[in-house]
C-alpha cells in the first residue's frame, strides 16, 4: 500500500512537508508547531470545534 506522495509546500513556513495520506486535500500546513496554530487559526471558520475534529486532531498527533 505505498501511495506516492509529493511534497508540499506550507503555506506557513514556505517549507516542504509531507502531507498526511489520510488528510491530503485539506492539510496546507506543516507539522511544525507555529503552523499547526496557523493551520487552526486558517481553518477556523469552517472547522468548528467539533467531536469529531477534535479526535482528528489529536489522531494527528499521533501520527507524527
Ligand atoms: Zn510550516
Amino acid at each position: 500500500m505505498k501511495k506516492k506522495i509529493r511534497g508540499r509546500k506550507c503555506k506557513h513556513c514556505q517549507g516542504l512537508y509531507k502531507p498526511d495520506p489520510r488528510n491530503l486535500k485539506r492539510q496546507k500546513f506543516c507539522d511544525k508547531p507555529e503552523c499547526k496554530i496557523a493551520s487552526k487559526k486558517h481553518s477556523q471558520k469552517k472547522w468548528l470545534i467539533q467531536p469529531k475534529n477534535i479526535d482528528h486532531f489529536y489522531d494527528h498527533f499521533s501520527f507524527i
